[in-house]
């Protein structure tokens, strides 16, 4: 948005806002103009520029979003209460209830910004969420002064205050402009804060564009024209465009997809606009027929428009000269939204300042919490903020605001905190109640995390943390438990070998042997031996060199099996990984888990591992060893051997009928290795059938089929 650098004059102002709305208040808006000037009087900013340019730049920006004269007011007056004598009793007298309501909400938000650091209280978060919600125009005003302010950035000569203010139109300003639609400002937003936070890397992208342009010479026209030609051709007529998406956005593709830019579908966006909806698919039409379509580009969001009221439809082409490019196709409505969503609404919508409910639902959502709700803590309990695309904000019991990334669960949160915190982690209380530490996390949360000195980090947790910090913790610790793992599971070994040869293993015996195992402890060398790196008997040898090195049966694998060859876990019939190699293992008879299923391992001294099904209710009384439970997981395409499912079924006691049953179990490739009635009356049987399958699915699809058999009344898994 281009602005004259010459302060604009008082009738200047006032003749554009009459220029689109010619009902506006001609005298309120010359008096504002000359009481703000009045005083701010010698006030300077750091540009050296009076400081009165400032609120009529911020003015002059809603007036290119053609904002309604209170709002003009609003912006020429918006850092009066904060920045001079005045008070909110002094604008309400010279200018009305509703402009000083509006000036207040927008000072409120200008002081909330100064006490914002690392963290906001939750009271400060409430603040700013009231005052915006009163009234949309608050939020516009505010929006448009932080514009206003980035534009000069440069200015201020401290680097710190550049770079808070920078990050804080990052996190803060530029979602709240994206939440509300005004994707212009956002990308001006964006890219100003990007400028300042990342210079090189904004040096880099405008590098890349320069080079593209020169290479391009003049495509980017060259397809515009085509594309309109060829949809005049057709009989529709449109205005066609390409813009060029901003760096930041080509910054975070760039980041996010791990591409570089070469095609002009990453870096242009053509727009098509048309008269009508109608026209908008005939465009559609019109381009899928001249072009080739890239698979998969197609969104309609015109019939399901996104929360914050974007219409159009997008579309990939293959398309004039041979380029890749994205279509985005709408009506000239459409396209104002787009560019500057809520606020494009007073311009088709005069008059109307209220929150349009439809399509502001978050918006009128907030609105009735905050009506309803007696007290900040109710509020916090009950408010599901969703204003912050990639972020949630949430509270500790204390009130301290907690920013993570979008899908962050409470063991986010309780790593946050602190890493002893998430340590023992053992559950959390979200707004009071008990809730799964795997749960994800919403706006407003408030989030109390029980630990206990007992817990340990869980590789599970690994599978559903998003930080950074969290995954870090979790890996090392699972590092160190499997190493410990290993290590016992080596000084079995040991034990076993040395026993059968008479010895006692002692921990000066193996003192002794490690330096030729190059290990730096006792501990590390039985890793190895658990690991397989070194055999048990190797470590014999080494202690006691009167024991031969020869054939001594292979007997010193703990669990009775001969050893698997090294550096293979698998076992015949056993596809599990994430079992130590070598390891026994067995599947449980309570829950006869199966291929495709979640599983989880538990470690039984001398008798290897069994799995189980995750939700198995014999799991339970394993709940106070967590050193006893394994992570494992099924070996993806290994399911060559059976495995036993039992099912429960009842099924009509009639003639012929067990016949259906093998007959539909046979077909569907399953084998009946067991059958046994567990009750008979005069109109059915209920029994047990262990059926062999290769995984889940394939038992799913014979339960699918006995159920659709007119003699089978129920069947289900049978558990316990
Ligand atoms: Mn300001």
């Amino acid at each position: 948005m281009p602005r004259d650098r010459a302060m604009m004059r008082q009738f200047e102002l006032v003749e554009r806002v009459k220029s689109y709305d010619s009902g506006a208040d001609e005298d309120a808006l010359n008096r504002a103009y000359v009481y703000a000037m009045k005083l701010h009087g010698s006030q300077k900013r750091e540009s050296g520029d009076p400081y009165f340019s400032h609120p009529i730049e911020v003015a002059g920006i809603l007036t290119d979003l053609k904002l309604d004269d209170k709002s003009i007011i609003t912006a020429l007056l918006h850092d009066l209460v904060e920045d001079t004598e005045t008070s909110l009793e002094d604008i309400e007298k010279l200018f009305g209830k509703e402009i000083a309501r509006l000036v207040d909400g927008v000072t409120k938000l200008t002081r909330l910004e100064l006490q914002s650091e690392h963290t906001q209280h939750a009271e400060n978060f409430r603040k700013l969420v009231l005052a915006m919600s009163e009234d949309i125009r608050v939020l516009l005003v505010k929006l448009a002064d932080r514009l206003h302010n980035m534009q000069t950035l440069h200015y201020i000569k401290s680097p710190e205050r550049r770079r808070r203010i920078a990050r804080e139109t990052m996190d803060i300003y530029a979602p709240l402009a994206e939440r509300i639609g005004m994707h212009r400002f956002k990308d001006e937003l964006q890219d100003l804060a990007f400028a300042e936070l990342n210079p090189d890397g904004r040096a880099s992208i405008q590098a890349r564009l320069e080079f593209l342009k020169g290479r391009g010479d003049e495509l980017p026209p060259l397809i515009i024209d085509q594309l309109r030609r060829g949809l005049a051709n057709d009989g529709v007529d449109a205005w066609v465009s390409g813009r060029m998406k901003s760096s930041h956005s080509i910054w975070n593709k760039m980041q996010h997809k791990n591409i570089a830019f070469e095609q002009l579908a990453d870096i242009m966006a053509f727009r098509v606009v048309v008269g009508d909806i109608g026209e908008c698919y005939q465009a559609l039409g019109s381009l899928h027929s001249q072009y080739p379509v890239v698979p998969g580009r197609f969104k309609d969001y015109l019939s399901t428009p996104k929360p914050n009221g974007y219409q159009s439809l997008h579309t990939g082409l293959i398309g004039p000269e041979r380029q890749r490019i994205e279509v985005q196709i709408r009506t000239r409505e459409m396209h104002d939204v787009a560019e500057f969503g809520v606020a494009a609404h007073w311009k088709y919508k005069h008059g109307d300042m209220k929150v349009d409910g439809r399509q502001y639902r978050w918006l009128r959502e907030l609105l009735d919490i905050l009506e309803h709700a007696s007290n900040p803590e109710e509020f916090l309990e009950h408010t599901k903020l969703e204003m912050f695309q990639d972020q949630v904000f949430c509270f500790s019991p204390k009130g301290d605001l907690i920013a993570l990334p979008r899908g962050a669960t409470a063991v986010d949160f309780a790593y946050a905190v602190h890493s002893e915190v998430g340590d023992t982690c053992v559950g959390a209380k979200v707004n009071g109640r008990i809730m799964p530490l795997r749960g994800e996390l919403q706006n407003g949360d408030q989030v109390e995390i029980l630990t206990s000195k007992a817990q340990t980090p869980s590789p599970d947790w690994e599978k559903f943390v998003v930080t950074g910090k969290a995954k870090a913790r979790i890996r090392r610790f699972v590092h160190m438990k499997e190493r410990d793992q290993y290590s016992e599971l080596g000084r079995n070994m040991l034990q076993k070998a040395f026993r059968e040869e008479g010895y006692d293993l002692t921990e000066k015996a193996l003192d002794g042997a490690l330096k030729k195992f190059r290990a730096d402890n006792t501990s590390d060398l039985c890793a190895s031996v658990g690991q397989g790196i070194h055999t048990a008997r190797e470590v014999l040898v080494a202690v006691f060199p009167g024991v031969k090195d020869a054939e001594k049966p292979r007997r010193m694998w703990p669990f009775g099996r001969t050893r698997p060859a090294a550096g293979k876990n698998k076992q015949p019939g056993v596809p599990i990984k994430g079992l130590i190699p070598g390891m026994a293992v067995h599947f449980a008879h309570c829950c006869h888990p199966l291929p495709g299923e979640r599983i989880v391992g538990i470690v039984t001294t001398g008798k290897g591992v069994t799995v189980h099904t995750i939700d198995c209710e014999t799991l339970a009384t394993f709940q106070d060893a967590p050193e006893r439970w394994i992570d494992v997981a099924w070996e993806v395409g290994d399911g060559t051997e059976p495995h036993t499912g039992r099912l429960k079924i009842v099924i009509a006691n009639e003639p012929g009928s067990l016949g259906d049953l093998s007959t539909i179990i046979g077909k569907n490739e399953g084998n009946i290795s067991n059958l046994k009635i567990a009750n008979r009356s005069i109109d059915f049987f209920e029994m047990l059938v262990d059926v062999e399958v290769q995984d889940v699915k394939h038992l799913t699809n014979i339960i699918a089929a006995l159920r659709a058999a007119p003699v089978i009344i129920s069947v289900e898994r049978a558990r316990g």
